[in-house]
């Protein structure tokens, strides 16, 4: 509640337009300052400055459309007016000690921060530069900060053709530490097709490496000392001007990543750009997502395809697709119906703007072809998804779980009962002894969250019987760490039962 009101009161100073914002964003600085996470929060936008006659307006822009728009002289419209922005802003402490120094895996689209690795923690592939000769290991990427934009009237023609061909975005992920599942789509038969890994408030990062055109030049310059983006005029401060600075932005959300087992050796890229928007389309559709809250990238050189729930806190669908056996099969039915192969439509060829094709993915248009897929898509409809838990489907596990409760209560399998029926993830163990609380809670997570669930039913209800429970309890939270959740069978159980839809 507290947090809420914070919340409150933070959302409401921030709507004031003041130029004072520009010193103080009480917002901005508490989540500097690590006293805001940033998951459950609407996130933080990226602002530039736009001078003005009476002073100067700030305008945002979600952190991953800021990346491209607030770049190095891009060009912004504002009320009748072209502005570019030229400026970073510079923190006190300098741009210096702003810098991350990262490592990409290009072979999974990995992200480590910190010092150099070699080897990927992911997938173990060797850290190296991609087929495109993007750099692997970064020393200048600088985490987008307030730009300042200034008023141009004329923009010429060799700036406008450098622009044209817009940014060089690479997308990369972390998963967050035991946050996450896989399982594997397979046919009747027992043939994998897709394996997937879902990961809970994982990170996604966008990295803005400069200029398409510019092939030549890698990431921008930047003077340091006045925060000024390259420019030819300014380029004779050497001391401060540093070269090949990249930028970056990044974003905590659920993520799914997609690898097809059996992909044609020919038409590759076109067979997962294929799949990548087939499958993003298909989602939406079942889950009856809006385009926006749901994205995707292919990573890894066509290996992989990395989703994520783009909306603020996620819907949470991505890890529902892994939780039931007949998942995909939801999925290929709307994706057949979607590329018009259960009514088909002869005027759409490869693709058109009915099935697979959008504004935002033009610039794939010439390799979507959904002929292309349909010898996986009619395999999905029969298809079972396998959680890679000791080989068995969630089916299995919750049946596996209802045998192992204590069979004098009811309780413990109308609890379990509805934890599955929600889609929650299934308990790691039930009726597990945990030896230094020397007790047994009806169900434990393990993996995710150290959580202990007890199902109270009416013979916890005596004085003596509470008075034991309570001591095992204290046990099991101060002495394993476990956070403990009691539920009371005259109580409204099933609210309480909602923390578990972040796991
Ligand atoms: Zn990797
Ligand atoms: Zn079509």
């Amino acid at each position: 509640m507290q947090l809420r009101y914070l919340w409150a009161l933070l959302v409401g100073l921030t709507e004031s337009k003041s130029n004072s914002e520009f010193e103080f964003y009480p917002y901005r600085y508490f989540a500097a300052e690590g006293f805001l996470p940033g998951f459950n929060f609407p996130r933080l936008p990226v602002r530039a400055y736009i001078p003005t006659k009476d002073g100067g307006e700030f305008i945002s822009r979600p952190r991953t459309v800021a990346l491209r728009e607030f770049a190095p002289s891009n060009i912004v419209y504002y009320e009748g007016s072209k502005f570019m922005v030229a400026k970073t802003k510079v923190p006190v402490s300098g741009i210096d000690s702003q810098y991350k120094r990262v490592s990409i895996c290009f072979n999974c689209g990995y992200f480590h921060e910190g010092d150099f690795r070699d080897t990927c923690e992911n997938c173990g592939a060797r850290i190296k530069d991609d087929r495109y000769q993007n750099i692997a290991k970064l020393t200048r990427v600088l985490p987008m900060e307030t730009a300042i934009a200034r008023r141009r009237e004329r923009i010429t023609c060799d700036e406008e053709e450098r622009l044209k061909y817009g940014y060089n975005v690479t997308t990369h992920f972390r998963y967050a530490s035991r946050k996450q599942e896989s399982a594997t789509v397979q046919t009747a038969e027992g043939t994998p097709l897709l394996r997937l890994t879902c990961g809970a408030t994982a990170k996604i990062w966008r990295i803005n490496r400069g200029l398409k055109k510019n092939i030549d030049e890698r990431g921008f310059k930047l003077d340091t000392k006045t925060g000024f983006w390259g420019d030819p005029r300014n380029e004779q401060a050497t001391d401060s001007l540093h070269t090949e600075v990249n930028l970056m932005v990044d974003d905590t959300c659920n993520i799914l990543v997609v690898e097809p087992l059996s992909v044609p050796a020919e038409n590759r890229e076109a067979f997962i750009a294929t799949l990548q928007y087939t499958l993003e389309t298909a989602i939406q559709a079942v889950y009856k997502l809006e385009a926006d809250e749901l994205d995707s990238e292919r990573l890894g050189e066509d290996k992989y395809l990395l989703f994520w729930e783009a909306a603020e806190g996620g819907a949470g669908v991505l890890s529902q697709l892994l939780e039931k056996p007949e998942a995909f099969q939801k999925i290929a039915a709307a994706a057949l119906d979607i590329c018009h192969f259960k009514q088909p439509k002869e005027s759409c060829v490869q693709a058109c703007y009915e099935c697979l094709l959008s504004y935002r993915n033009q610039f794939d248009h010439a390799l979507i072809d959904r002929h292309l897929i349909k010898p996986l898509l009619d395999q999905l409809p029969v298809s079972t998804v396998v959680g890679n838990f000791e080989g068995k489907s969630c089916e299995e596990r919750y049946q596996q779980l209802l045998q192992q409760t204590d069979p004098n209560s009811n309780f413990e399998r109308v609890v379990l009962q509805e934890i599955y029926q929600r889609g929650y993830k299934l308990p790691d163990a039930a009726q597990e002894l945990i030896s230094e609380a020397n007790c047994k809670p009806d169900f434990l997570y393990k993996t995710d969250a150290a959580i202990a669930i007890f199902c109270d039913g009416s013979v916890h209800d005596s004085p003596d019987k509470r008075r034991q429970d309570q001591i095992e309890r204290d046990n099991l939270r101060y002495n394993a760490g476990y956070t403990v959740l009691t539920l009371r069978h005259d109580e409204d159980w099933g609210a309480k039962l909602s923390i578990l839809a972040s796991l």
